[in-house]
Order: structure tokens, then sequence, then C-alpha cells
């Protein structure tokens, strides 16, 4: 996880540094450090806690005016979350200084080995192994750049490392194996960071380094190698996010300004891939393998947390619309599975950033077995874009809250455009309605998010409940799962979410009057089902809050609150009855008093496995 900044150019480094760890707060935010060459020595600056209290503590800082520097926001995996175990990390000299992003899982036996040969350790982390690797290498007269390839073939694991050294004013180092890292390419100077959400506002062109690859980046030039010392070829990519985007704007939060662009959301998705009045889907990013893709017998999404629950919605997309037979699993799963693949099997892989450590060892795997890999991707150019054979990308412009809230909704869309695109039927009338329900969710959403201050009420009746139950059925079923990861991840509430029919299975056992349910029933082929089960619920003095079709008038006499939805087509339902439960999570948790863009123990973008 983690966010990891660079800067050498023309300019003073710290305020870039600060103003990209801000950017990239959400990747981690228990610690944040820098280093910056300054005054012919580098100097360094911990502190415990977000960002801004490390800006604060640099604010009357005289001594950092240099132009070389490196920065880290932590998500601590190894140690816990204090001074001394923020990074950057240094030697024994402090002549090397290092930032890292990810596990280095053989760190104990290196430990001991460099305890053994004299070096002192001041963390508990794994990272700070590496700064005192190089420094040994050093010492067999190497030179910088063959001490540290000598440390990278001795680490096993996943990690983006940036690296300055005290001997070399004019050299950023960075190095990745799994964890990301982009270089922004500018004019006589040049930018390093995890994502590219941090270089928006710097410069628009950047590279993405590649597994194994090393890059000395001066403020003039970048050259970037392997591990056997030979060129690679590098692409500079051009990014599309503006300043705008990546900022808050009026909004208290990223996450409220994040569900209020949920329309603009779907009609990017949509944008030249639609063609209503055609029934035809268009999806430039398969275009590729259209031909394979003909062939597909059987699809399996691999996903985690809200992307693993998009994928479920998903699974009843294409089976209704394109009848493929699907399966969703969870990528930290996929990979302890042995199950025979037959030919035909197309994987499809599903994440925000492109980065999710579980997700591209899921993909990897699938493609260690020869299946032809998708990937549904929001961030341009990022692993998981890269590896998988063929992809539509989300374009929802950068999201920064920690808890997915438009990623999901644009996952959906491009979800049910990939399953209209499989479908036998593209281009067929049969597809007429669906199509041209699409291209009005826009403007249903908008009538959602006017009336959120209804989900602000409820928020307030319900903030001090200790569990909340979630239920639905169908498409609505993921749903339930949603917004009960949304209720939990934000406002610390337990909350369960289960398909309605398995309620007397089980959870049923928990209803009483101070267990409240948040039940999804729009009007549609299970709302008979939806509405027994919600007199069940009712008969035990459970309080039901409903997210239910305008104009039903049974809801009312059976839910204690109820939000209105407008009317939409069952494989759409999803899109617009996720909205409130956004909304709600949102309300519950800033009126509990939490930081909802960064909560507690998560992070997002999750870069280790
Ligand atoms: N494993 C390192 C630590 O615990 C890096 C964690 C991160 O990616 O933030 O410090």
């Amino acid at each position: 996880m983690c966010g990891i900044v660079g800067y050498i150019g023309k300019e003073k480094s710290l305020p870039i540094l600060i103003s990209g760890l801000k950017a990239l707060e959400y990747r981690g935010y228990d610690s944040a450090g820098i280093a910056i060459f300054s005054n012919d020595k580098i100097e360094i600056k911990k502190s415990v806690g977000q960002v801004k209290i490390l800006e604060k503590v640099l604010k009357d800082d005289i001594d950092l005016v240099g132009h070389l520097g490196i920065g880290h926001t932590r998500w601590a995996t190894h140690g816990i979350p204090n001074e001394k175990n923020a990074h950057p990390h240094n030697d024994c000299a402090k002549r090397i200084f290092v930032v890292h992003n990810g596990i280095i899982e053989n760190y104990k036996e290196i430990k001991e080995y460099l305890q053994n040969h004299g070096h002192n350790f001041l963390s508990d982390t794994d990272t700070e192994v590496v700064p005192h690797l190089i420094e040994d290498f050093l010492k067999d007269k190497k030179d910088f750049h063959t001490a540290l390839l000598d440390t990278l073939k001795m680490i096993k694991g996943a990690y983006a490392f940036a690296i300055i050294d005290s001997k070399n004013s004019d050299t950023l180092y960075a190095v990745k194996l799994s964890s990301p890292l982009v270089i922004g390419v500018g004019k006589h100077e040049n930018f390093l960071a995890s994502d590219p959400s941090a270089l928006v506002g710097k410069t628009k062109n950047v590279i993405y380094l590649k597994d194994g690859e090393i890059a000395e980046i001066t403020k003039d030039n970048i050259n970037i190698t392997n591990l056997e010392k030979q060129k690679t070829h590098s692409e500079i990519v051009r990014l599309e996010w503006d300043l705008e985007q990546a900022q808050k704007g009026n909004y208290p939060h990223f996450m409220l300004k994040e569900i209020f662009e949920g329309p603009e959301i779907v009609l990017s998705a949509l944008r030249g891939r639609l063609k209503g009045k055609e029934n035809f889907v268009k999806l430039g990013g398969l275009e590729q393998v259209a031909e394979k893709l003909k062939e597909t017998k059987r699809l399996i999404i691999l996903a985690c947390g809200t992307s693993y629950y998009a994928g479920l919605v998903g699974e009843y997309l294409f089976e209704e619309i394109a009848k493929i037979p699907t399966e969703v699993h969870f990528a930290s799963e996929f990979r302890y599975r042995e199950e025979p693949f037959e030919k035909g099997t197309v994987a499809i892989a599903i994440s925000q950033s492109g980065e999710t450590a579980d997700t591209l060892a899921a993909i990897r795997k699938a493609k260690e077995h020869e299946l032809l890999t998708l990937g549904i991707v929001n961030t341009v150019g990022s692993t998981i874009a890269r590896e998988t054979d063929a992809g539509v990308y989300n374009h929802a412009g950068p999201e920064v809250g920690v808890a997915s809230t438009k990623a999901f909704i644009s996952q959906l869309i491009i979800l049910t455009l990939v399953a209209v695109y499989l479908s036998k039927s593209n281009g067929h009338s049969k597809n007429h309605a669906l199509l041209q329900e699409l291209e009005k969710i826009p403007k249903k959403i908008k009538t959602i998010l006017d009336r959120s201050s209804e989900l602000e009420k409820l928020a307030e009746k319900y903030k001090n409940c200790d569990n909340f139950l979630f239920l639905g059925r169908r498409y609505n079923y993921p749903v339930a799962l949603e917004g009960a990861l949304k209720l939990k991840e934000i406002s610390y509430i337990h909350a369960e979410g289960y398909g309605a029919g398995e309620m007397k299975h089980g959870p049923i056992a928990m209803i009483s009057e101070n267990f409240p349910t948040a039940a999804i029933v729009p009007q549609n082929s299970v709302s008979e089902k939806m509405f027994s089960n919600l007199e069940e619920i009712k008969a035990r003095k459970g309080p039901i809050f409903a997210i239910a079709t305008e104009g039903d008038k049974r809801i009312v006499s059976l839910a204690n609150d109820i939000f209105f939805i407008p009317k939409t087509i069952e494989p759409l339902e999803p899109l617009l009855t996720v909205v409130p439960l956004q909304l709600f999570a949102y309300y519950v948790g800033t009126k509990r008093g939490f930081d909802v863009d960064k909560p507690r123990n998560l992070a997002k973008s999750v870069t280790v496995e």
C-alpha cells in the first residue's frame, strides 16, 4: 500500500513532496516522512499520523531547501506506526535513504546476517534491511548501481523503492517488483510516485516502471535498465486526469464528491461505447481479442472488496444477458484452487487501481493456465491493465476516498456493456430496452442525489446502532453485501449483508428491536419474496429501513423508514439501489465523527497480499 513520492529538478522539493504525499495519503496514513538533499547532506524528518502533521512539523524548517527528495506515507505491515518505524530508513553511515512500499518476506534472515556483521538497526520494519544491505555491498568497493542490484537479487517479496544516496546529489533511484511506481516526466525536472494521482497538475507525461526495472532519474534524464544492466524500452503515456478531478472542490470529503459524480461517471463509462438506437455496444479495448471472445464458454471474475461485489452483479448480468456461465472468485483465494480449466474459459480481473496485489496474482495464475485475460480497470496504464490480454477502462477519474463508491458504479456499467458485447444478440433489438434504459440512468441517479438530505436524517436516527443487517435478492443481493461493507468501513458499525432468502437459515436469530435491517426491495421479479422476508422481520420487532420503488404502497405499512428510488429494469437496479446506501454510510460515518476519506486500518490500492 503506502504512498511514495520523489522529486528531482529546478524547484524546491519540499512543497512538491508534501502535495504528492497528500494526494497519495489514501494509500496509507499512519505515519509520514521525507528525506531531502539539502546543503550537501540528506536531512530526514518523520512524524506519526497524517501528512498534515508532518507538514506542520516542517513549516518552520529553513534547512529543507534542496531540489532532490523522497517522501512516504505509511501503511504499516511490520512494526507499529510510530516515529522510528516511519520511512525513510537509512544505513549506519546515514548515507543511503530509502522509502518502500510492500513487504520484504525474507527480511528476518537478512537482518540477522547484517546484525552479525555489525549493522545497527533502529526500527522494527522489514524495509530497514535495504539501506543496510546496500551499505554492506558497497564495502566491497562496488559502485552504487551494482550494490543496489546485488541487494535486489537477495531480497524476496514485493517492493517499490525510492532511494537517494548522499554521495550523489544528482540522482533519484527507483526500483519496483509487484508494487507500482510511475515516473512523471517534466522539463528540467522529473517526478516519482506510487500512482499518477500524485502527479496531477505537475505533468501529464508518465512512464510506468515495469517489474525488475531500475530507473536512475536526474533532472534532465531518465535511464531505465533491467537486472542485467541492459537498457529497457519504456513508453511515455499521457495522463487523462486533470487537477479539478483530483481535488475536493466544495465538498467536505472526497467520498461525498465521488458519490455525487455518479451521473457523470455513468456518462463517461458509456461515452463512445453505446449505440442505443442501433442496439449496439462497441468496446475498442476488446476488439483485438474479439475473435477469441466468440469462443467464450465460461467466465471467471477475479476481484477483491467492492470490486468483488461488482463482480457478483456481473455474474447475474453475464448469465442473463450473455448466457455465459460465470463464477466470481475472491482473487486472494483463486490462487489456492486447483480446478481444471477448459478451453474457452476467460478470466476477467476487476480493480479500480489496477494494482491490487491479490488480483494481479490471480490474473498471473490465470495466464499460467493459458486463459484469455481481460481487465476492468480505472487507472490507465496500471499493472493489471498492462498484464491482461485486453480490457475496458472505467474512465471514472481518480477515486481518492478509500471506501470505493464511484468506481463501483462505473464497474457495473462496464460489466453491463461487456455482457451485451459478449452476447450473441449485440446489435439486435432484443437489447433495445436495456440500452435505452442505460442512457436514462444518469438522470435517475441525479434524482436520488437531489434528495440526499433524507438520507442524512435517517443517518441521524440510526447512527448509534451497534449492528445492521442488509438484505437483498438477485441483482440486489451483491448490493446488500456492498451496503454492509460501506457502513462497516467508514462508521465501524458491525454490518452484515445477506441474500434475503438466507435470513431464515441463521441471521434471523439476531433480529430484535435493537437490530435494524436495511432492505433493498424495489418492485421486481423477487419483490414478493422480499416482502415475505420483511414480514418475518417485522413479526420479530426488527426496525426496517427500505430502499423501494417510487409509488410502492405496500412497503409503507411494513417499513419504519423508506427511501424511494426511480423505477428501472432489474439488471440495472444496482446502479440506483447502491447510491442511497453509499450516502447513508457516508452520513452515519461523518455523524459519528470519523474521517470517512481515511478509515482506520484501511488503505486504498491494496498492493500487499
Ligand atoms: N513493509 C513496510 C513497513 O511496514 C512498508 C509498508 C508500506 O507499504 O507502507 O514499513
